[in-house]
C-alpha cells in the first residue's frame, strides 16, 4: 500500500494533504466530495469557492446531502439524471437550478464523477460546479429573441402569402387582360383573362417576346415605339388604341395602357401592360349612333309637316277675328320650333359622329354676328342682362351659322345655369392671329372633375340634372364646330362661383377647302 502512494513532496503525508486542501481552496471552481458509504451520501468536503457560490459556510454544508441546494424545486430533469448516474456509477454533467442561502436562484453546472477504491467500489463522489447563471441568462435571451424572430418571420410570411393571394385574386378577377413584360419586352406573366380573350396558352406566351406572340400580331410599329421609346421617359402611357385582325378571334379594337413597375425604387425593366377589349362597346356605340340618326330623321319629317299645317292655320285665321285661336296657333308654332331645335341638335350629333356635318364657310363681320346673336338671346330673357365689351373688327372666314350656334349655346347655358344672377358678361378681343370670345356667368359653376367631361356628348352634371332641362349635347357640338375651324373651346370655373367659357378661332388659318367643308 505504502509503495503505491504518490507523494507530492518529500515531506510528510500531512504536508501533502495540506497542500492539496490549499490548492482546492485556491480554485475558483466549486468542488465538493460526498461519502457514498455513509447514509444519504453526505458532503464531507467543500472548498472556499463552493461557500462563495452558495452563500453557506462550511459548517452549514458538511454533513448535508447535496439536494439542500435545490430547495423545494425538486422536479428538475437534472436531478433524475444524477440519480440514474449514481445508480449506474457513471460520471455526468448536468445543469441544475440551485438556491443560495439568501434564497436567490442560480444555475449550477455540475460535473459529478464517482471515486472508486481498490476493490472498484464507489466510495465517494466528487462534484465540480460552476455558476452559469449569466451564461444561462444570455442563452435564454438569445432563445427568446430567436423565437420572436421566428414568430415575426412566420407572421411576415403569412402576411406576404395573404397579400400575394389578395393581389392574385384581383389580377385574376379583373375583366381586362394584364401582362407583365420584362427585359426585351418578354412576357413574364399574363392573367387568365388574357389567355381566355386571345385563346392562347401560357406555354405559347410566357418567356416569349410580345412581338413574336401568335403571328406577330403585337408587332405594331407604333406600339413598339411607345413601349421602347416613349414609356422609358413618360411613365405611364394611357389609352393607346389598336385595331387588329387576330387569327383565332377575328377583329378586335383594344385600348392599351402601360406602366413601368417600380420595384423598391427601381424600375428593373418591368412593364405592366393592360389590354382592354372595346370592340363590343364600339359596336354598341355604332348602333346607338345609327339609332340616333334614324330617330332624328324620322322625327324631323312629320314635324316639318305639322309646322307647315300650323303656318297654314295662322294664315287661314282672319287677323284679330279670333284672338284666342290665333294665340293658340302661335304658341303651338313656338313649341314646334323648340322641338325642331332639339331634333336639329340630335341630327347635328349624328352627323358629327358620321363625320358629315357640313360647313359652309364664307367671310362675315365677326362683331356683327356676335351682336346679333346677343340681341336674339337677350330678347328671350328678362332675368339677365348681357353686357358686351371689346371688339375684334375682323372679317372672319368661316361658317357664320355654326359659329352663331356656338355663341347662342354658350349664352343660353350661361343664363340657364345662373338662375340667381342678373348678368352675363361677353368679351371680344384679338390675340395674335386669333379672335377670342369669353362668356362669363355668375351662377352654379362646375367642379374640376366635371369640367373634364362636359364636352362629351350626353354628359350632364349629375347634381343639377333634375332642375335644368337639357340633353347634354350642346357643348359637344360647340367644341366640334370650334375644332372644325381649327380653334379651341375651354372652360374655367369654380363650383358655386360661376363659369367662363372661352373660344379662340384663328382668322388667318389656311384657305384650302374653306367652302362647303365637311367635319
Ligand atoms: P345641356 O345644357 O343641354 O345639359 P350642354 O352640353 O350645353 O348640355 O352642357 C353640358 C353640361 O355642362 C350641362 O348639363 C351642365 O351640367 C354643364 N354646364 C354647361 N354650361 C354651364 C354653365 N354655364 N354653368 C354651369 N354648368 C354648365
Amino acid at each position: 500500500m505504502e509503495e503505491k502512494r504518490f507523494f507530492l513532496s518529500n515531506k510528510s503525508l500531512a504536508d501533502d494533504f495540506n497542500l492539496l486542501i490549499t490548492a482546492l481552496n485556491a480554485s475558483s471552481t466549486s468542488i465538493i466530495l460526498t461519502d457514498n458509504q455513509q447514509p444519504d451520501n453526505p458532503i464531507i468536503f467543500c472548498n472556499k469557492a463552493f461557500e462563495v457560490m452558495t452563500g453557506y459556510t462550511r459548517n452549514e454544508i458538511i454533513g448535508r446531502n447535496c439536494r439542500f441546494l435545490q430547495g423545494n424545486d425538486r422536479q428538475q430533469e437534472g436531478r433524475f439524471r444524477i440519480k440514474e448516474a449514481v445508480e449506474k456509477g457513471e460520471s455526468i454533467t448536468v445543469e441544475l437550478r440551485n438556491y443560495r442561502k439568501n434564497g436567490s436562484q442560480f444555475w449550477n453546472e455540475l460535473y459529478m464523477s464517482p471515486i472508486r477504491n481498490q476493490n472498484n467500489q464507489i466510495t465517494h463522489f466528487i462534484g465540480v460546479q460552476n455558476d452559469i447563471t449569466s451564461r444561462k441568462k444570455i442563452e435564454a435571451e438569445l432563445h427568446s429573441e430567436r423565437e420572436m424572430l421566428e414568430k415575426r418571420v412566420h407572421e411576415r410570411t403569412l402576411n406576404l402569402k395573404a397579400s400575394e393571394e389578395y393581389q392574385r385574386s384581383i389580377v385574376e378577377t379583373v375583366r381586362e387582360s394584364l401582362m407583365v413584360l420584362g427585359q426585351d419586352i418578354k412576357v413574364i406573366s399574363a392573367n387568365e383573362f388574357f389567355y381566355k380573350t386571345f385563346r392562347v396558352s401560357p406555354k405559347e406566351t410566357v418567356s416569349k417576346s410580345l412581338y413574336e406572340l401568335g403571328n406577330g400580331q403585337w408587332n405594331i410599329p407604333s406600339l413598339r415605339y411607345l413601349l421602347e421609346k416613349v414609356l422609358p421617359n413618360n411613365n405611364p402611357f394611357e389609352n393607346f388604341e389598336v385595331e387588329h385582325d387576330f387569327p383565332n378571334i377575328g377583329k378586335k379594337i383594344m385600348v392599351l395602357n402601360a406602366r413601368r413597375i417600380d420595384v423598391e425604387g427601381n424600375y428593373k425593366n418591368r412593364i405592366l401592360l393592360a389590354i382592354e377589349d372595346i370592340s363590343e362597346r364600339r359596336q354598341a356605340d355604332i348602333r346607338k349612333d345609327d339609332f340616333l340618326s334614324v330617330a332624328s330623321h324620322e322625327l324631323k319629317t312629320p314635324l316639318t309637316t305639322v309646322k307647315g299645317y300650323i303656318q297654314m292655320l295662322e294664315i287661314m285665321i282672319p287677323a284679330r277675328q279670333d284672338q284666342k285661336l290665333f294665340e293658340i296657333t302661335h304658341k303651338a308654332d313656338n313649341y314646334i320650333n323648340k322641338l325642331s331645335g332639339l331634333i336639329t341638335d340630335l341630327l347635328d350629333v349624328s352627323k358629327l359622329r358620321a363625320g358629315k356635318l357640313e360647313l359652309s364657310k364664307k367671310p362675315f363681320d365677326f362683331d356683327a354676328m356676335i351682336s346679333s346673336c346677343v340681341e336674339t338671346v337677350q330678347a328671350g330673357t328678362k332675368s339677365h342682362t348681357i353686357d358686351v365689351t371689346g371688339q375684334t373688327e375682323i372679317t372672319f372666314d368661316g361658317d357664320e351659322n355654326r359659329i352663331e350656334q356656338v355663341m347662342t349655346n354658350l349664352l343660353t347655358n350661361a343664363i340657364k345655369y345662373s338662375p340667381d344672377a342678373t348678368r352675363v358678361a361677353v368679351h371680344l378681343n384679338v390675340i395674335n392671329e386669333f379672335v377670342k370670345v369669353t362668356v362669363t356667368d355668375f351662377g352654379l359653376g362646375i367642379n374640376e372633375e366635371d369640367q373634364k367631361k362636359i364636352f362629351e356628348r350626353f354628359y350632364r352634371v349629375g347634381s343639377i340634372q333634375k332642375d335644368f332641362p337639357g340633353m347634354g349635347i350642346g357643348l359637344y357640338v360647340c367644341e366640334q364646330i370650334v375644332k372644325s375651324h381649327n380653334g379651341s373651346l375651354w372652360v374655367e370655373s369654380e363650383e358655386g362661383k360661376g363659369a367662363t367659357f372661352s373660344f379662340t378661332l384663328p382668322y388667318l388659318f389656311n384657305n384650302q377647302n374653306q367652302n362647303d367643308a365637311e367635319i
